[in-house]
């Protein structure tokens, strides 16, 4: 048995109520054993696991609002690109792949916390999953974009610099915030409404990566061929406001039936009921 298929079988077994939750963890902390992950990037999982336990870990209406009308956005642009960091990497890779090719859109690596080995792991992440054409390999040839004061604002000259549309999933306010000023379209993929690439984006995909890239990827499918004045209306009628609202007011439902409830878990209540019932 490989070492990789020894530590699934030991640490995930298939009857495990939080089976999937821990798959995903999993895939995180192999690509940060595998240099594709910062250390940051684990601290950013927990955060998108927080905010999962509070949409109900599933795909809500207004998440699937704003997945069409980022479908319909990726169709109308001239130059779409996917932004790559460790985390997506390590977490929906062939996903990224299957995207691009459907959208036309170039896949373009770009990190927070840049080194010459992560860049490497990553790109052997994305080929491993089929990708043939990557952006952002050669610092040397990148170049700046304004107000970013990171490592973050080279990008490279035929992707980001010249893209009309960025998607952006698990992304850093500032940088979200600096594609916006620099004209960008931005679509961010972002479990958090209230970070400030949620805010900061023109469509936001309130929902796990894991769950949304495959839905964003079967509605470009969808959409295809469909005349650009329709899609141009898909576009136009989404509202980012309205929709994170909604969003926050799906959490906010959901919470305070939870209050009501006081319990999560319905086997948890069933057992202390039955504990209550035997005194
Ligand atoms: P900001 O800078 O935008 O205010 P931040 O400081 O949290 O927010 P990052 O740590 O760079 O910025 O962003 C990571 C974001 O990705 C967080 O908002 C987190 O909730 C979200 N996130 C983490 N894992 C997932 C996931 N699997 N799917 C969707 N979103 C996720």
């Amino acid at each position: 048995m490989s070492k990789e298929k020894e530590t699934r079988s030991r640490f995930l077994p298939k009857d495990h109520p939080r089976y999937v939750s821990l798959d995903i963890r999993h895939r995180i902390m192999k690509g940060f054993d595998d240099n594709v992950v910062a250390k940051a990037g684990l601290i950013a999982h927990g955060r998108g696991e927080a905010f999962d336990y509070v949409v109900g870990e599933q795909t809500n209406q207004p998440a699937k609002g704003a997945i069409k009308a980022a479908a319909a956005a990726l169709l109308l642009a001239k130059h779409p690109v996917i932004s790559v960091n460790g985390n997506v990497a390590a977490l929906v890779p062939k996903e990224l792949v299957a995207l691009a090719e459907v959208a036309k859109a170039k896949l373009e690596i770009n990190l927070f916390y840049h080194t010459e080995e992560r860049l490497s792991a990553i790109k052997s992440y994305l080929r491993g999953a089929g990708a043939k054409e990557i952006l952002g390999l050669q610092m040397e040839d990148q170049v700046s974009i304004p107000e970013l004061s990171s490592l973050r604002r080279h990008v490279d000259p035929e992707g980001i610099y010249i893209a009309d549309l960025v998607v952006v999933p698990l992304e850093d306010g500032d940088r979200t915030k600096a594609l916006k000023k620099f004209q960008k379209k931005v679509i961010a993929i972002d479990l958090n409404p209230l970070s400030r690439t949620a805010q900061w984006a023109d469509i936001t995909i309130v929902d796990n990566i894991i769950r949304c890239m495959p839905l964003l990827t079967e509605e470009v499918k969808n959409l295809s061929g469909t005349d650009a004045q329709i899609l141009q209306k898909i576009v136009d009628a989404f509202n980012n406001r309205e929709n994170l609202g909604k969003m926050i007011e799906i959490m906010g439902e959901y919470l305070r039936d939870l209050a009501a409830k006081g319990i999560y878990i319905p086997e948890a209540a069933k057992v202390f009921a039955e504990m209550k019932e035997d005194v």
